[in-house]
């Protein structure tokens, strides 16, 4: 039998678990509960269920081990998941310890949008490439930096944080305080507050059926997409502004790690070639002329198996790079 890797991707709602195999496909999946209210132990007791049904069967000689991709601040060094967001119970967890104790397999963790880069890397839209680039475009903007084969990380652990890439100094105001962010500007929820601003100063919009009355709420980033493929004035000038932003962002990767594909991926990409041929339309009109070292931008291909394919790749990385 042909070795596998066990994939997990811990979210706040949902743990995904997926059993990979050498050739990189799924053999199985499913998903269950994170119940984050119910407390540490249920969720960790959770986790011990995802992996105990992926390696149901299986040999544990052919199991390389168990990749968990976890909402950040985190520290892949150590092991241990610092303060997550979405999963307050979970502050402090020393969980690649608790799990490699228990499964007696080795245990890799790492923060979820990386695992879910080095996923496109591994097996999606980087296939065959060394050096990538992934934005991913949901409520916020993540990222991530795959160089030379490596995810970045940084000394801080910090790294690929490319939502928090400042794109206009002096910007709007960011989930994380900065002014200016690609957040800002290219996130789901930031489209959709802009658009509401615009109508909110008195410009005129078919936005304006979705806000309820009682709370200004009611328009989402969809919304937002549809009316500027509509040709809506405000739609086009808030959906235009997060393809120029991210563009922009595109032009500073290329020159930060030269990567040979920037991957886009999230909710975003539904909007498909409207969207990528406006990003690679402003990507065009702004890098320089002075080299030809283009990055292709193109959608990943993994979707939301993104998260547990690449939690498996980054066991195969792991055992590469003798880095547990
Ligand atoms: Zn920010």
């Amino acid at each position: 039998v042909a070795e596998c890797y066990v994939g997990i991707d811990l979210g706040g709602t949902n743990i995904g678990w997926a059993l990979v195999g050498q050739d990189k496909q799924i053999i199985r999946q499913d998903e269950l509960k994170t119940e984050v209210a119910e407390g540490r132990d249920k969720v960790i007791g959770n986790i011990r269920t995802a992996v105990s049904r992926a390696i149901d069967g299986v040999n544990r000689g052919d199991i390389v081990g168990i990749g968990i991709g976890t909402p950040g601040p985190m520290s892949h060094k150590e092991g241990l998941i610092i303060k997550p967001g979405n999963l307050p119970c979970m502050e402090n967890v020393h969980l690649r310890k608790i799990i490699r104790d228990e499964f007696n397999l080795p245990v890799t963790l790492e923060n979820d949008a990386n695992a879910a880069a080095f996923g496109e890397y591994w097996a999606g839209a980087g296939e065959g490439t060394k050096d990538l680039v992934m934005f991913t475009l949901g409520t916020g903007v993540g990222g991530g930096i795959i160089h030379d084969g490596k995810l970045v990380r940084g000394h801080f652990e910090n790294g690929s944080e490319l939502g928090h890439i400042i794109v206009k100094p002096g910007g709007r105001r960011c989930s994380c305080e900065q002014l200016g962010c690609l957040e800002a500007y290219s996130s789901a929820s930031f489209m959709a507050e802009r658009a509401r601003e615009l109508i909110a100063q008195g410009r005129q919009s078919s936005l304006a059926a979705f806000i309820n009355p009682q709370d200004g709420a009611g328009i989402e980033a969809p919304h937002v997409v549809a009316a500027a493929q509509a040709g809506d004035p405000v739609a086009t000038e808030v959906f235009n502004d997060a393809c120029y932003y991210l563009a922009a962002a595109c032009v500073t990767m290329q020159h930060c790690s030269n990567p040979q594909v920037i991957v886009l991926a999230g909710g975003m990409i539904n909007a498909g070639e409207f969207l990528l041929s406006r990003i690679q339309q402003y990507f065009r009109s702004m890098t320089w002329r002075l080299m030809k070292d283009y990055p292709r931008i193109k959608f990943a291909t993994l979707g939301d198996d993104a998260g547990v394919v690449g939690a498996a790749g980054c066991v195969w990385q792991a055992r590469e790079a003798n880095d547990w």
